[in-house]
């Protein structure tokens, strides 16, 4: 049987994956969507939630998959930080508020079996140029001078001059474009859950810094929050174990009664913490979007941000290349991407494992630079405000996905190119 032909093919059924290929389509490429079958709603193996920053919610807006996501999301409206590491400096309480940098919300805090759940329908709707293959995996991956050939493990076959490996930690993309990786393990893991309290959030995230690493409430929708609680492995297994009454009196210790009595708490999951980088996130016809090409712990809400931020990224990048008359997945559109996405990836990495290795250091001048550092952000207002908005998100070098009506911008620049090639 002849492999069937996409301009682009995207290998992973993850939020950043069906990102990409909705990035793509807007871009004017037909993709093939190869994932693995969706769980039904509440059944969902993933039951984290994702903080997303603004640039993010526009990106989901501008494929068509916010609309149907926003009623499950709550909007994150300040920040606080407090220092519960019981150290000798107890560093002062932040609190950062999105009207400080001119904004209603720094962001959603959104279910990630939904955002899954809202992107498959957005790349179900005919203008997607979404097709989605339903598969167990891809199995194989060839690449070839002018295609790639990816072979499910059903044996259905399909070409395409750009493969995007959204296919996770352990890429079968990025091996077979023989791109390298540096990983790490951290002495920690995630413990997630989300439960109901008594109190109101007001809309605020608070992150308690302990030693162990940080322990963190993010709001949902009403009387709800999602923790994320990391702890050294063995304490972290042990929460896991517990019964849910044990569970429920050892979150109300810890919450220091912040959101009153704890009521339903949700299935809990826990996730080892690690680190990865990919030595390139592009090359012999592959780009490695979310964690193919960086994993880094759910500290600061950096992750999946990353991943869309990727997704808008190599749009912006296709379109260029489209504009110009290059091929899409040719060296000089993979090399354009990757020499965009690294200040980005290096930034958050770096920051997220200093963060985290000053919380769990013993060492008396680690605390107090840390000390310090809070005390500045909470002294001075442009060097906050500054803090907040690259925290949020990059300011310069922003995809057009990223910005209001960059659908829009994103099609007139495909369009151009396209009108100029056939002339
Ligand atoms: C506890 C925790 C909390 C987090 N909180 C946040 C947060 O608040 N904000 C934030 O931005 N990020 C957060 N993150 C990070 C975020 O969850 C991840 O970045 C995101 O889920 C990664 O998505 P992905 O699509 O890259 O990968 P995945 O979700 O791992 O998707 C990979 C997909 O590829 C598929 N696949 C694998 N191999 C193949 C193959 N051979 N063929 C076909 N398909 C294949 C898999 O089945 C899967 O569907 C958190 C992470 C953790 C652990």
């Amino acid at each position: 049987m002849k492999p069937q032909k996409f301009t682009a093919a995207v290998v992973g059924g993850g939020p950043a994956g069906i990102a990409s290929a909705l990035a793509l389509g807007r871009a004017g490429l037909d993709v093939v969507l190869a994932a693995p079958p969706h769980r039904p709603l509440g059944l969902a193996s993933d039951t984290r939630t994702a903080a997303l920053f603004a640039g993010s919610i526009e990106l989901l807006k501008n494929v068509g998959a916010w609309e149907a996501l926003a009623p499950d999301s709550a909007p994150i409206e300040a920040i606080r930080i407090v220092d519960d590491t019981g150290g000798l400096l107890r560093a002062p309480e932040v609190v950062f508020t999105a009207s400080e940098v001119g904004r209603d919300a720094f962001g959603w805090n959104v279910p990630n079996d939904r955002l899954v759940a809202a992107l498959r329908a957005a790349a179900a709707a005919p203008e997607s140029r979404v097709s989605l293959h339903e598969t167990a995996g891809i199995a194989k991956v060839e690449i070839g001078n002018t295609a790639a050939r990816l072979t499910s493990q059903e044996e259905a076959e399909f070409e395409a001059r750009l493969v995007v490996g959204a296919d996770g930690r352990n890429s079968i993309c990025r091996a077979a474009a023989g791109i390298g990786t540096r990983s790490w393990r951290y002495e920690q893991a995630a413990l997630i859950a989300t439960f109901h309290h008594g109190r109101p959030h007001h809309g605020i995230s608070t992150e308690f810094h302990r030693p162990a690493g940080p322990f963190t409430t993010v709001p949902l929708p009403g009387l709800c929050s999602s923790l994320v609680w990391v702890e050294r492995p063995e304490e972290a297994r042990r929460l896991l174990a517990l019964d849910e009454v044990a569970f429920r009196r050892t979150l109300e210790e810890r919450l220091q009664g912040l959101l009153g009595g704890i009521g339903e708490i949700g299935s809990r999951a826990m996730f080892p913490l690690s680190g990865l980088t990919a030595e390139t996130f592009g090359r012999s016809r592959v780009a490695l979007v979310g964690e193919a090409g960086h994993v880094i712990p759910p500290i600061g809400a950096q992750g999946l941000n990353l991943g869309l931020r990727d997704a808008a990224t190599l749009a912006d990048c296709v379109a260029a290349a489209l504009a110009e008359g290059h091929d899409p997945g040719g060296a000089e559109t993979l090399d354009a991407y990757s020499r965009r996405r690294r200040p980005d990836v290096a930034a958050r990495v770096a920051t997220v494992d200093v963060l985290n290795r000053s919380l769990l250091s013993g060492f008396l001048p680690v605390h107090l630079a840390r000390g310090l550092g809070l005390v500045a952000l909470k002294s001075f207002g442009p060097l906050r405000r500054l803090a907040v908005q690259e925290g949020l998100q990059p300011s310069s070098d922003v995809p057009a996905l990223l910005m209001p009506d960059g659908a829009r911008l994103l099609a007139e620049r495909a369009r151009a190119g396209r009108k100029g090639n056939a002339a």
